[in-house]
């Protein structure tokens, strides 16, 4: 009994494979992949198992095909984020705990003990090892290290010992991303929400209120000549400060936020924004204007009050409108101060109308600000009462003015709000003094990573253009935390190195990883890692046999082939690992490519463990298959498309592996004589092997399974159609079960498995093999002349459909040989249009006359509708029609149940057997 059992089948391959995958250097041609690593702070979902199993079947795929291949695992437990969750387990944390004991399914006795950070790293790392070994994913297992180990520690301190000696680490006062209740400078890892937001540099515009001043930020300083009035919002509680010494009004909220920025701010007193409305304010470049009130106003943004420049903002003209509808204020009129071509005399009033705008709560309203904010900053010049410069000029201008003649100053702020770190709190913008960053602004290091990125591989390529931007933009970055796991920094042990910082070149750690835990780490000082990776001599050199053997693996192993990663770490990780490699490594050391992933979607919707919409990888291995869950997600997108997990679709891909099962066991063992259709089952096998190959070589994975498992599927079916009665086919469908299971091996490598011992392969499939084309076997003419019975067979049963009665006959007429020669001149002509000269140079041609030029007219168009690879051979040498469905006429008349007459149509008095062309003969059933 050999049932469909994929667990069966997984328990047998992973008592196979337990050191299998332990790759070491050898006289093979290597192929290195690497993926980022997971930071184990939670279970895997059916997203990582796509980022894991993606490397996976292009690590099989390339050890089929003769490479020594790596594919290594380590884990990032640097950092604060597992610090905060074992601080909210403590504390009982009602969404923590159903998060880790409901969703990740942690046993209590182990979340009892989730009030150690390193414990829950260490749970984590262990299942994620557990559930990517169930996965199949081909790991050499030896090299697994976790950042937080000793050696490690003591190669990222080489690694910065080398960037601080190039002059990239540098100290100084920089705007970052701060978490107050951490006490600690936010990375991308650590935010709850807010990722894509920028810190942006406003300027404060103030104006004079009585003794006190208000700030109201901007990004267009020149604007104020058009400011008509400022907004605050009635309902929120101002404060009135002392900052620097000086008094300001601005929300609680800003008071908080300017005191992380340089400033002294003592809060003195409440002031209800209701208070300051229709209050008189005052700035020399616009004279009095009025405060107004305005529910849009949010405190949490920047000062918490803004100016009102209507004439150009479409929020301030809309609402200032709304309040004149309603009868108040209707003195004030906007007040237009730069001209910008193609938006009239008020560019906001214009674009509102245009668009048809009527509320400020229209969803436009955003696109439409952006809108204006362009076109005038590039095609848009001041009013020359106000110096008739281009926005462009005239704006730094006016900003430096007012900071050196009227008090105004720079505030911080993110672009997009929210910005929520994982601990819950809101993320704030803070200049840190004595903060060490990367600089990572430095045109010269820079222009380094953009020339390796011109020699690099990129897959999809149109990432390039992402990669290029990031380089382009990074500013300096905040390279050091307080609190959290991690390496010490070297210059002040204060600090720690952030989880961006540490985690950039370890791929070449990978290496060396199993080898070097031999060594006492206080024996690893910078020069030991200088011979392992540059090849510097130094005396005294410890353990000199180990380090020559860590050199060699070095050697053989980098650069890296390929790294595999998500699309959102283009921006941080991915382009940061550059830098650091282009600093270290000689130039023949250089990663040589990057693939970059789509997003996973569960039914429709972004995968997020925050938001508990996730699938867990484990269970959906229990309840699909390991190998259901591969095909599923190798198959349902190329890696760089968003995929979408949906349960009833893989519930049929687990079908269709089922179905291959049945197929390979139920024909391998056929010993029937060859005839012509199992040439043409072979010679079809051949290109399937092509196009898998080229797909996978290409990073393609459902272009490679629709190859191997639908192409081979469809051509079984109309094989077993064309078989004899009572046959099960030649002994030439073991050949085919054979390439077959191999092609698929690196999707279902545990059905692979069993089904290669079935068919007594050699040693593991993981190891045999990839099935390599052979030319000889393709049977140009007998795949043409399939193609021919097979659409001929496809008409009959449509024209069957249309007319619905029983036919008593079928016949067959096949085009007479001078629509042959015309569609010869046809397919072989580049030029259309001269073509029917060309024809009508034959006398016999000119003969026939307009039955000529209509039998061009319809073989032009059927030429267009035939795919080139019927066209293409059918130029070069016509097949014999007459001959093809001759031999096909018992099959014909088993399938349709009638007499099948073959005819020439000139032979034949039936009308339509004029329609008859080369390649598409006339049907005629009665
Ligand atoms: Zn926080």
């Amino acid at each position: 009994m050999n049932a469909f059992d994929l667990g069966k089948f997984e328990e047998e391959a992973q008592e196979q494979w337990t050191h299998a995958f332990e790759s070491n250097p050898s006289k093979l041609e290597k192929c290195y992949l690497t993926v980022a690593y997971p930071y184990p702070s939670g279970a895997m979902h059916v997203g990582h198992g796509r980022t894991y199993i993606v490397p996976d079947v292009i690590a099989r795929f390339w050890r089929m095909r003769g490479k020594q291949v790596l594919y290594p695992m380590a884990f990032h437990v640097t950092g604060a984020p597992v610090i905060g969750i074992s601080k909210r387990i403590a504390k009982n944390d009602p969404k923590t705990i159903h998060l880790y004991r409901d969703l990740y399914k942690v046993p209590q006795n182990v979340l009892d003990e989730f009030t150690d950070p390193l414990t829950i790293v260490r749970h984590f790392a262990s299942e994620y090892q557990r559930v990517m070994t169930a996965c199949g994913i081909s790991i050499d297992w030896r090299r697994r290290f976790t950042t937080v180990d000793p050696t490690y520690s003591k190669f990222i301190e080489w690694q910065w010992k080398h960037l601080f000696e190039a002059g990239h680490v540098i100290k100084g006062a920089h705007p970052v991303r701060y978490c107050t209740v951490d006490d600690n400078p936010v990375g991308d890892h650590d935010l709850l929400e807010g990722d894509k937001a920028e810190v942006i540099k406003f300027t404060l515009v103030m104006f004079q209120l009585g003794d006190a001043v208000i700030p109201t930020a901007t990004l267009r300083p020149e604007t104020i000549y058009g400011v008509t009035n400022l907004w605050a919002n009635p309902n929120v509680t101002y404060v009135r400060a002392l900052v620097d010494g000086s008094a300001w009004i601005i929300s609680q909220e800003a008071a908080e936020k300017l005191g992380l920025q340089d400033h002294a701010v003592e809060v003195q007193e409440e002031i209800p924004g209701r208070d300051l409305i229709d209050k008189i304010v005052s700035h020399p470049l616009c004279g009095k204007v009025p405060i107004l009130p305005a529910d849009f106003v949010d405190p949490d943004m920047a000062s918490g009050l803004v100016m009102s420049v209507p004439a150009h903002a479409p929020f301030d003209y809309i609402a200032l409108r709304d309040l004149q509808h309603a009868g108040k204020y209707i003195q004030i009129k906007p007040v237009p101060l730069i001209k910008v071509e193609g938006y009239g005399e008020i560019p906001a009033k214009y674009a509102v109308e245009k668009a048809g705008i009527t509320h400020q709560m229209d969803s436009r309203m955003d696109a439409l600000t952006q809108e204006i904010y362009s076109a005038e900053f590039s095609k848009g010049k001041l009013f020359e009462r106000y110096g008739g410069k281009p926005v462009r000029v005239a704006r730094d201008e006016i900003a430096a003015l007012m900071i050196e003649s009227y008090a105004s100053k720079i505030m911080y702020e993110f672009d997009t709000r929210p910005v929520v770190c994982r601990c819950g709190n809101k993320v704030k913008v803070k200049i840190l003094h004595d903060q060490w960053f990367l600089k990572y602004s430095d045109p010269a290091w820079k222009k380094q990573v953009s020339d390796h990125l011109g020699d690099m591989a990129l897959v999809p390529p149109e990432v390039r253009l992402e990669f290029d931007r990031t380089v382009d933009w990074l500013k300096d970055w905040a390279c050091t935390r307080r609190v959290g796991l991690g390496t010490r920094f070297p210059w002040d042990t204060t600090q720690l190195i952030e989880p961006l910082s540490d985690s950039t070149i370890y791929m070449a750690y990978y290496t060396i990883a199993h080898k070097i835990r031999e060594i006492d780490p206080k024996l690893l000082t910078p020069d030991v890692f200088d011979y392992i990776y540059l090849g510097k001599e130094s005396p005294e050199l410890p353990e000199k046999k180990k380090l020559e053997a860590m050199r060699k693996e070095f050697l053989y192993w980098y650069p890296y082939n390929y790294r595999f990663s998500a699309k959102d770490l283009i921006s941080n990780h991915l382009t940061f690992q550059l830098f650091h490699h282009v600093t270290i490594f000689p130039k023949d050391k250089l990663p040589q490519g990057m693939v970059v992933f789509g997003m996973g979607l569960l039914n429709g919707a972004k995968m997020s463990s925050s938001k508990g919409n996730v699938f867990l990888l484990e269970d959906a291995v229990c309840d699909f298959g390991a190998d259901t869950v591969r095909m599923f997600l190798m198959g349902s997108a190329e890696p760089w498309q968003d995929f979408d997990w949906r349960n009833e679709l893989v519930i049929s891909t687990k079908k269709q592996i089922e179905r291959f099962f049945n197929t390979v066991l139920e024909s391998k063992d056929a010993d029937g004589e060859p005839h012509d259709i199992d040439r043409w089952l072979i010679s079809r096998l051949q290109s399937h092997i092509d196009r898998t190959t080229d797909a996978l070589t290409n990073f393609q994975t459902r272009q490679a399974l629709q190859e191997a498992y639908f192409g081979i599927e469809t051509d079984l079916k109309w094989y077993r159609r064309r078989l004899a009665e009572n046959s099960d086919g030649s002994r030439e469908l073991h050949t085919l079960c054979s390439v077959w299971i191999r092609l698929l091996a690196p999707f279902i490598p545990f059905t692979g498995e069993h089904l290669w011992k079935e068919l007594a392969g050699e040693g593991l499939v993981s190891f045999a093999p990839w099935p390599v084309a052979n030319e000889k076997l393709v049977n140009t003419r007998i795949e043409l002349a399939e193609e021919l019975i097979s659409r001929t067979v496809e008409d009959i049963e449509s024209i069957m459909k249309l007319i619905q009665i029983t036919p008593k006959s079928i016949t067959i007429s096949i085009a007479p040989p001078w629509k042959h020669e015309i569609f010869l001149i046809i397919a072989k002509s580049n030029d259309r249009n001269t073509v029917i000269k060309e024809i009508m140079k034959d006398d016999e041609m000119r003969r026939r006359g307009k039955e000529v030029t209509d039998a061009a007219k319809q073989c032009t168009t059927l030429i267009h509708r035939l795919p080139p690879h019927v066209v293409e051979p059918l130029a070069r040498e016509p097949i014999n029609e007459i001959a093809v469905f001759e031999a096909a006429k018992i099959f014909l008349e088993k399938e349709f149940g009638v007499q099948v007459h073959i005819t020439d149509a000139e032979s034949s008095e039936h009308t339509k057997a004029a329609t008859a062309l080369p390649f598409k003969p006339a049907i005629i059933i009665e």
